[in-house]
């Protein structure tokens, strides 16, 4: 064999540091603890470390310019000179100041939840959004019509000379010109992104022209959105892009590179452009192999994705090198390299840092560092044959099957409850409108009811005390009677402002999905596994690797003790389903749909158990359900459909007279209503105070029968709301919906807020309903019934 391996490719690997070095150069950096020089030898330190460790662990296409300081939309943003008016660019370098204002605001404090970027006074954030379908938040650029594009940094040149003084060869990322433009926001809204193509190009010529100079030979061109649904038009302008970058350098090659989802009916226009190599996602979408190999021109490098990079299970190698050899052999080593699916930025760094996982669970895990492993496996595997890596293609298969046979991983019972769900299950026992009257007697509620989302302020000393108990400083009682503490001052608080519906206020919770999971048999934690949302800001995303039950109530002994301190009704708090599954990293051996609806009969005992212990009211949030969507429209209705049937089987089976609430963290409803509808919760309540309830359109017009909460006051922002803003909020609805449908929330859960913030601002948020009560006419103020 002249080939001792197969080109092998990381697409990008994790930039946040195996100790979250970045995070706490970053957060230093901004609180004017650590000095821009220490944050910039910190990054570089990380990149060189980063690149060490692919070049020893056999990866030949080694990325570079994948590491961001925030993100790397952001940073492609500024690179091409996409700065908004606002931010006071001068038109000369970037400073890191202008940089991190564009990502947090002027004077952010970098308090976000939910996905939003902080808003505060002074210079706002770009908005940010979720990368497709990952967990991954970037920030949405913004583009004028009259837009000027510029080359502004060379970060990807720099890099690539950073890594060449190490004596490593890398392989630049850029995000490529049509993703780029088709993420953006245009501004005004007159036009489209896509229209400045033309603008941009040159840019992209001029970037790669100095990557060529560089000494570059390929590019890593990567455009995702290849995997969403097209027009003709966008299909047109990967067309014009392409044939003039990809002849811009003489001897610069492009790896235009697709991933989450298949190419589908945009193979033939990607297979068509004249680029040097096309890099496909075969984890996501194993199915277009042959399309793909039978799409591209002989001789053109394709690249295959086949290791995970947006899930944490070892591989099962020797049935990939079966898979792919024939492939190999047809096409010639030449034209063949084996990749991750997409960057490895969506899993955490070393399984090594894991001492104390369950030693067979680790056994069948890999994380970014054992990915590359894999990598560099199967690229021997595949150039040199199987017997060279033996040894490799036997652990990873005993693996794979230890996890198969695994009595950890399946559990009869609840196999059995599975096979048992029936229709019956799924649906209240009258609708909505029978409910409603019994509801209404069970707890008498004034005219437009206010309540709040579920969390309350998490203060430094409520954290402060998590991590003390957490170290072992606090006992387990101490902590306990401080979180009771905590419960009752904010139970006494919000009756004496006249709140109609309380909420215990979540203190016992960090994270949601992972206050959930670690009471949920089938679920693992991890101690060092984070994983980039946006910004400095990381998560740690529980692993669902069995079948999942729950062996003990989760929250009835909050919900009893807060109801015990007060006569009005405290809404039991859960997390639905879906939102679990979005937020975990999920097993592979069973579709989504089957794990979650393991998760929903779980929260529907928890809802049952609730219910006994007296509650009337219970709220099953779903912050999640949208951002679950499928990239591909023609996949919405099947995601849609058991998505809505989980949330049913949680709530299906109380009485009618309970009342079921649940909340969503968005405000774009339009093209899911029906399904949202489906759900028959009692009570929904959404984001809306920046809409100005036009989202409620979404709802008229459905004539959507239940009740809704539109949030009047946002969360996201430190301002407290003035009553009459809130009154004006509450009239626009009232154009949309009718006033027993009504009730009135903030537009999400207040833990990142501040309590000097959140008692005004609810205060006023009281006083809009009484105002709203007396002039509303139809009914009589407070003390009224519905
Ligand atoms: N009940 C949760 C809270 O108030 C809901 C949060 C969410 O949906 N993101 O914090
Ligand atoms: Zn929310």
């Amino acid at each position: 064999m002249s080939h001792q391996t197969l080109p092998v490719a990381s697409l990008g690997f994790p930039r946040i540091g195996r100790h979250r070095e970045l995070k706490f150069a970053l957060e230093g950096y901004w609180s004017g603890k650590v000095t821009e020089d220490d944050l910039l030898e910190t990054a570089k330190r990380l990149r060189a470390e980063n690149w060490a460790l692919q070049r020893d662990l056999g990866i030949t296409r080694i990325p570079s310019s994948d590491f961001s300081f925030y993100d790397h939309v952001l940073d492609t943003a500024v690179m091409v000179g996409a700065i908004p008016a606002v931010y006071g660019w001068n038109g000369g370098n970037v400073p890191l100041s202008l940089y991190f204002a564009m990502a947090r605001g002027s004077q952010g404090d970098g308090h976000a939840d939910c996905g939003h970027a902080h808003h505060g006074h002074g210079v706002p954030a770009l908005e940010m959004t979720k990368w497709f379908d990952t967990n991954y938040h970037y920030m949405v650029p913004e583009v004028s019509e009259d837009q000027a594009f510029r080359l502004t940094s060379h970060k990807p040149v720099d890099h690539f000379l950073e890594a060449k003084a190490l004596g490593i060869h890398t392989r630049p990322v850029v995000l490529g010109p049509v993703t780029f433009l088709k993420l953006a926001k245009a501004r005004p809204a007159t036009f489209k992104p896509l229209d400045l193509l033309a603008k941009l190009l040159p840019v992209y010529e001029e970037l790669f022209g100095r990557l060529g100079a560089a000494g570059a030979d390929w590019v890593q061109v990567d455009e995702p959105v290849l995997a969403l649904d097209l027009t003709e038009g966008e299909r047109h302008a990967f067309k014009m892009a392409y044939e003039r970058l990809a002849a811009a350098v003489p001897g610069l090659k492009l790896m235009l590179t697709t991933y989450f989802g298949a190419l589908d009916d945009n193979l033939a226009a990607a297979a068509a452009l004249p680029v040097a190599g096309l890099h496909v996602d075969l984890v996501r979408a194993p199915e277009q192999l042959d399309a793909v190999a039978a799409a591209v021109r002989a001789g053109q490098v394709l690249s295959l994705g086949v290791i995970d990079g947006r899930n944490i299970w070892r591989a099962d190698l020797a049935a990939i090198v079966d898979r792919l050899a024939p492939l190999v052999s047809a096409r010639g080593a030449d034209a063949v390299e084996v990749a991750a699916s997409c960057s490895l930025l969506h899993v955490p760094i070393d399984l090594a840092l894991e001492t104390a996982l369950d030693g067979d669970l680790k056994g069948w895990l890999a994380f970014a560092t054992q990915k590359l492993g894999e990598l560099s496996t199967l690229g021997k595997g595949l150039a040199q044959g199987k017997e060279a890596v033996r040894e490799a293609l036997n652990d990873a298969s005993k693996a794979v099957a230890a996890r198969a046979s695994s009595p950890k991983v399946t559990d009869p019972l609840v196999q059995g409850r599975i096979a048992g769900i029936d229709d019956g299950m799924k649906t209240r026992a009258s609708p909505f409108e029978q409910r409603r009257t019994l509801q209404a007697d069970a707890v008498r509620l004034p005219l437009f009811p206010t309540t709040t989302i579920g969390s309350f302020p998490q203060t430094s000393e409520v954290r402060k005390a998590r991590a003390a108990h957490a170290k072992g400083e606090l006992s387990y009682m101490d902590y306990q009677a401080f979180l009771r503490r905590q419960t009752g001052l904010v139970i006494r608080w919000q009756e004496e402002i006249g709140l109609d519906v309380l909420v215990h206020g979540e203190f016992e919770r960090n994270d949601m999905v992972q206050y959930f999971g670690e009471q949920l048999a089938g679920f693992a934690f991890t101690r060092h596994a984070w994983v980039q949302s946006y910004g400095s800001r990381y998560v740690r995303p529980p692993i669902i690797f069995g079948d999942v039950s729950r062996p003990n109530p989760m929250t009835v002994e909050w919900w009893k003790y807060a109801q015990s301190l007060t006569q009005k009704p405290v809404k039991g708090m859960l997390t639905g389903p879906v939102t679990i599954l979005n937020w975990s990293f999920v097993r592979d051996d069973l579709p989504r749909e089957a794990i979650c609806r393991q998760i929903a009969l779980a929260i529907r005992d928890e809802v049952l158990d609730l219910e006994k212990a007296g509650a009337k009211m219970i709220q099953i949030d779903e912050a999640a359900l949208r951002e679950g969507l499928p990239l591909r429209h023609k996949d919405w209705q099947h995601y849609l459909d058991w998505a809505v049937e989980s949330f049913r089987l949680c709530s299906g089976g109380v009485a009618d007279r309970t009342q079921i609430h649940t909340h969503m963290c968005y405000s774009e409803f339009n093209d899911i209503i029906a399904a949202i509808a489906a759900m028959d919760a009692d009570v929904i309540s959404i984001e809306t105070s920046r809409s100005k309830m036009e989202l409620l359109d979404a709802f008229r017009n459905f004539r959507y029968p239940n009740e809704i909460g539109p949030g009047v006051y946002d969360i996201h922002s430190p301002r407290v709301p003035e009553v009459d803003e809130m009154t004006d909020l509450l009239s626009l609805a009232r154009l949309r919906l009718e006033d027993r449908q009504l009730w009135i929330n903030p537009d999400c859960g207040l833990k990142t807020r501040r309590w000097e913030e959140v008692r005004p601002a609810l205060a006023n948020m009281v006083e809009a309903a009484w105002r709203l009560r007396k002039a509303g006419g139809s009914a009589e103020p407070a003390a009224a019934s519905r």
